[in-house]
């Protein structure tokens, strides 16, 4: 079982696309385990996006990240990483394949809508920034899953 960290970055709330990402997300089956609308702070955007301190593009992905409120949201399930990162897209919504929530809602890099865990350790560091177990609902049932999952 996986555990993806999305966040609906301060563009896509500002730009009301948060109900139609989610529902991109939703419709697929994906499981969410926990939401909250929140506002990053410099601290923790430094440390959620450690990986790319010193990059040329660092400072401007700490102030656009942190510029207004955020979805932050865990999708928990098997394979969860690769196939939301697939649902998401490439990192350069001019390059995304259509279809994709990049290629489809936006246009620039650093205005790119949506962030989604790469890998699995990834998605359990990120996740455990982001909120505390208690606040994660992993073990409810949806009676639709038989009908998702074969
Ligand atoms: N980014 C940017 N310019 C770049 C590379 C990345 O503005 O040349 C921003 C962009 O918002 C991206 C984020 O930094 O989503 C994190 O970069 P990463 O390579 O991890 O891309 P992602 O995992 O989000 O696809
Ligand atoms: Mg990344």
């Amino acid at each position: 079982m996986e555990r993806s960290l999305v966040i609906l970055k301060p563009d896509a709330v500002q730009r009301g696309l948060v109900g139609t990402i989610l529902t991109r997300l939703e419709q697929r089956g994906l499981k969410i385990v926990g939401l909250k609308l929140m506002q990053i702070d410099e601290q923790l955007a430094r440390k959620h996006y450690a990986e790319h301190e010193g990059k040329g593009f660092f400072n401007d992905l700490v102030s656009y990240i942190t510029s207004g409120p955020v979805v932050v949201l865990v999708i928990a399930g098997d394979n969860v990483i690769e196939m939301i990162r697939n649902t998401v897209g490439a990192t350069n919504p001019a390059k995304a394949a259509p279809g994709t929530i990049r290629a489809d809602y936006a246009v620039s890099i650093g205005r790119n809508l949506i962030h989604a865990s790469d890998s699995p350790a990834s998605g359990e560091r990120e996740t455990a920034n982001f909120f505390q177990d208690a606040e994660l609902l992993q073990n409810f049932n949806r009676t639709v899953d038989p009908w998702i999952f074969e």
